[in-house]
């Protein structure tokens, strides 16, 4: 069988066909930049355009130029084909006829003649403004991106999110160094969990897993340094996807200062509580917490039914003892006072000095036969105590005691007060040194 003649083409035809049906604007030149060929998609990007003209040059019809084209955003592809022989693809930055700035991409392929000598150039155009756009505004976001990874004051880490070596560090910055004391290199070869104290590393794997899972962790925790020590972070950690791979983008906080200012602060409360509570000659409580405690524990006493009982104690004759050896031994006394409390009492009982010479003790779930043995007790041991006065000269003193019980009546702390205030001024009356139940 013989083949059969190729069919007769008219090879001008041919390739104007070929050029019309090239989805994007076309042209083709000669190596003097002679316009030989367009098709009408280059209507699209053209700024002058007269295909009819065999003296129109390329440069005329695509940027308007009485030259061609130079310099680095806009390189001329014939010079380039007409060195290499060979397609260049280049961009080039055009205004269209309403000056748009546009980004365009020039294939230009050459055409050869026997001697592989360029003949003409085949240059296509496609506009890829739009691409472009996208790029630059990667460029920037990442210029941006970088900017804040390396200047910013917290310790910044990229770590691996999968796989077995989830948790490796990739990435870190300058302030990460400066906080741990690694070097970038050596950060490279850690885990995120080599800076975490043990008890944080053991929860690091689910922690993780909950940042791919979305969640972004805020917490505080604590970290080790290259050079072991300890300091607390806080940690805000998120999921990061980069060419749909995932990441953990980790930034940690030395809270150092701010754990110490916390620490100065929770000291000074607890100070400013104790001093407001205290009273200064005794440390025992003063009236104002005693009154407030009386409270709490009636309500306690009223809602459970458990006894309650209160009293109230009074220096015998401590003016005179005042008189006689000073207001410094008076005070010695009033201390005296409040050690032999701290030491007959039980911790659960809530004792103060109620003003002056007098004091007052709360006796939790005691009922009064019990109060009136501590108050016993306690008179008892007043009794004992010598305080020095003069130079190898000591003074004794007494004190007189009122006790009374929690009854449902007292709707206030001052009811109950003034009935155990009763009892004592009996026992004032009667003969003092002595305990008056009420
Ligand atoms: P009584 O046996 O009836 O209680 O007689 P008293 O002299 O103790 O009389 P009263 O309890 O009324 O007097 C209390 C005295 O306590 C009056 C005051 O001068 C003295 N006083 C009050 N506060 C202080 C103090 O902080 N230090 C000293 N040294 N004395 C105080
Ligand atoms: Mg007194």
């Amino acid at each position: 069988m013989t083949d059969k003649p190729a069919p007769y083409i008219d090879s001008s035809d041919y390739l104007q066909a070929i050029v019309n049906h090239n989805e994007h604007p076309t042209l083709i030149i000669d190596t003097q930049y002679r316009v030989i060929m367009t098709n009408h998609k280059l209507l699209g990007i053209a700024r002058k355009i007269n295909t009819g003209s065999p003296s129109m040059h390329c440069y005329e019809i695509t940027h308007n130029l009485s030259k061609p084209c130079s310099g680095k955003s806009n390189p001329c592809p014939l010079q380039k084909v007409l060195q290499t022989k060979l397609p260049v693809v280049m961009t080039h930055t055009h205004f269209d006829s309403l000056y748009n700035k546009m980004f365009v991409e020039i294939t230009a392929t050459p055409i050869l003649d026997g001697n592989g000598e360029v003949l003409h150039i085949i240059e296509t155009f496609k506009n890829v403004t739009r691409q472009s756009k996208i790029e630059t505004a990667l460029r920037e976001s990442e210029v941006r991106y970088r900017s804040l990874f390396e200047q910013s004051g917290d310790a910044i880490f990229i770590l691996k999110a999968e796989g077995p070596q989830m948790g490796k560090i990739l990435s870190a910055n300058k302030a990460a160094c400066q906080m741990y004391g690694y070097s970038e290199e050596e950060f490279l070869r850690l885990s995120i969990t080599d800076l975490d104290t043990p008890e944080h590393a053991a929860k690091a794997p689910k922690r993780i897993r909950r940042i791919l899972e979305g969640e972004t962790l805020r917490l505080e925790i604590t970290h080790t340094g290259k050079d072991g020590k300890v300091f607390p972070v806080e940690v805000s950690a998120s999921l990061m996807q980069i060419d749909g791979r995932k990441f953990v983008l980790s930034i940690y906080r030395d809270i150092s200062k701010r754990k110490e200012i916390e620490g100065d602060r929770d000291v000074l409360i607890r100070e400013l509580q104790h001093l407001s509570q205290t009273d200064g000659l005794t440390g025992l409580f003063n009236r104002q917490h005693l009154d407030k405690r009386l409270t709490e524990e009636m309500e306690r006493a009223r809602r459970y039914g458990s006894p309650l009982s209160l009293i109230i104690f009074d220096i015998d004759h401590f003016k005179r003892i005042n008189d006689s050896y000073g207001h410094i031994i008076g005070d010695k006394m009033l201390q005296t006072t409040a050690s032999v409390i701290r030491d007959t009492l039980r911790t659960t009982d809530i004792a103060g000095r109620f003003g002056g010479d007098e004091f007052v003790v709360i006796l939790v779930q005691t009922d009064i036969g019990i109060g009136v043995q501590v108050a016993e007790r306690l008179r008892s041991r007043i009794g004992q105590e010598l305080v020095p006065v003069r130079e190898g000269q000591t003074a004794g003193f007494s004190i007189s005691l009122g006790i009374c019980q929690f009854d449902g009546a007292f709707k206030r702390a001052e009811d109950f007060i003034a009935k155990a205030d009763t009892a004592l001024y009996e026992a004032k009356r009667n003969r003092r040194n002595t305990v008056c139940k009420i």
